[in-house]
């Protein structure tokens, strides 16, 4: 049975019609303020930042790495002559700069989380790790505490750097890391595409400890000579896979190849894929595997989020998303991925269409719009946000209490980040998955990895 008061945007969706927006009546139980449209823009994003001239592989210039214990020794001993780093509290046990353990509690975080308590020993004793953790277990600050703990505030030189795979994640990992050396005055710089660059080299300029980055913009400042990496003693790969998957793989090689061989490196995601093996080989020194994860399946995400699935035909997702959207209780904050940036566009035109007011995000938008909707997202200004897969991974939104697959991902990794927006550190959350023709290869895969005992199967009315 289809909705009487759908038909119009649902079977034009259906036809994939580009000017499905019909401007429906407003619906009372949703605030329908907000109706701009999200205008289609020229396919431009961070991975077409990158300029991958293949050159990175043909530059490695490693040299034999010293013994793990020698490691960051030089670094250690110039932050120890600052009377400051004398001083050490406590933190769950694990001994920190006292500054630090400031931070840490004024940011509300009272003791460490599992993946914490795990990673945190071996980082701070300057080993290499490879961490994996479900989403939102707080690996942040697993790699960013010690890192804010390690580098030398007073020194120029960058000492610490994080490559992570988006501009959004580089912003949200800037914040957490400057929060977490507030007290300590160590200074941390996001640098990403998409923004002009003067004012990150202004920030540079003034020298900063730790600097937070996508591959593409960070490889864009060494050449431009505005970074200089040859004082980082540790370096972090966050969300390595995705960055793999994306196209960064000769950036990441190139930026790794030009920091001292000496450095510590560590590596965190919520997945660990085979493919990501060679990086690790290559660019980590016997490092300590920490897997809080089910070690058959390799991969699982946290029980607080219900998997739900709904079998649909692709010309009857718009029907299902209704259907969806109107059971929702008010207050709620939901995502719902598709796959390429025009379904983005037309998907949240056609719901805006409906009375919702909803924004979509993707690559193809400009930077400074992407910052407007995701700040409205993240402070509950906007309740429902379309994202292609640029919102799938890292991105810590504790209010999103629900999201949906409204095309499936390409890989089950990415199912596990997807729905892992959800239900972060403790909190409860819903996924709703939309099993359409094509999927059902990766529907089987997801009862073998994630196990049916998870998953909840639904069926819309109209069936
Ligand atoms: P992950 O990278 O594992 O997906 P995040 O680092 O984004 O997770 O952290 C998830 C949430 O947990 C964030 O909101 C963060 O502020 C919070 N958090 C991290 N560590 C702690 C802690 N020790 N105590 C309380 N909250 C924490
Ligand atoms: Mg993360």
């Amino acid at each position: 049975m289809k909705r009487p008061d759908s038909s119009s945007w649902a079977s034009d969706h259906a036809k994939e019609d580009a000017g499905a927006n019909r401007g429906r009546s407003i619906r009372s139980k949703h605030n329908a303020t907000s109706k701009k449209q999200i205008e289609s823009h020229p396919r431009s994003n961070d991975k077409s930042l990158s300029d991958r001239t293949g050159s990175g592989r043909d530059n490695r210039t490693r040299t034999p790495r010293r013994r793990v214990n020698s490691r960051r020794s030089d670094s250690k001993q110039l932050a120890d002559t600052h009377s400051e780093s004398q001083s050490f509290a406590l933190w769950g046990g694990l001994e920190l700069k006292k500054t630090i353990v400031n931070s840490i509690l004024k940011m509300g975080y009272e003791y460490p989380s599992d993946i914490q308590k795990a990673s945190m020993p071996w980082v701070l004793q300057g080993r290499d790790v490879v961490a994996q953790a479900v989403t939102g277990s707080g690996k942040t600050a697993a790699f960013g505490i010690p890192m804010c703990n390690f580098v030398d505030p007073h020194s120029r030189e960058v000492q610490g750097l994080v490559l992570v795979p988006t501009r959004e994640l580089a912003q949200q990992v800037q914040r957490e890391l400057s929060l977490i050396g507030r007290e300590r005055g160590v200074g941390v710089v996001a640098v990403y595409g998409g923004e002009p660059i003067a004012r990150q080299i202004k920030l540079l300029e003034q020298g900063m400890a730790i600097v937070v980055g996508t591959p593409g913009r960070v490889k864009d400042h060494m050449n431009r000579r505005t970074l200089d990496l040859g004082s980082v003693g540790m370096a972090v790969l966050d969300e390595a896979d995705e960055m793999l998957d994306i196209g960064f793989a000769d950036d990441m090689e190139y930026i790794l190849n030009r920091t001292p061989s000496a450095r510590q490196t560590a590596l965190f995601s919520a997945t660990i894929p085979n493919f990501i093996r060679g990086l690790i080989r290559r660019y980590l020194d016997n490092p300590r595997w920490i897997q809080l994860v089910s070690d058959t399946k390799g991969l699982e995400t946290v029980d607080e989020v219900d998997q739900i699935f709904y079998d649909v035909a692709s010309q009857d997702k718009a029907d299902g998303i209704l259907e969806i959207l109107d059971d929702l209780e008010e207050g709620s904050q939901i995502l719902i991925f598709r796959k390429m940036q025009i379904g983005v566009d037309r998907l949240s035109k056609g719901l805006a269409g409906e009375g919702f007011a909803v924004k979509g995000i993707h690559g193809g938008m400009s930077q400074s719009e992407r910052n407007r909707v995701m700040a409205a997202f993240r402070d509950g200004r906007l309740k429902m946000l379309v994202a292609t897969n640029l919102a799938a991974r890292g991105l810590d939104i504790p209010t999103i209490s629900h999201v949906v697959n409204y095309d499936m991902p390409e890989n089950i990794e990415e199912y596990v980040h997807r729905i892992g927006r959800t239900a972060r550190m403790g909190k409860r959350g819903t996924a709703v998955s939309f099993i359409g023709e094509w999927d059902f290869e990766l529907y089987e895969q997801i009862i073998a990895k994630i196990g049916e005992d998870k998953m909840i199967k639904r069926k819309f009315s109209f069936y």
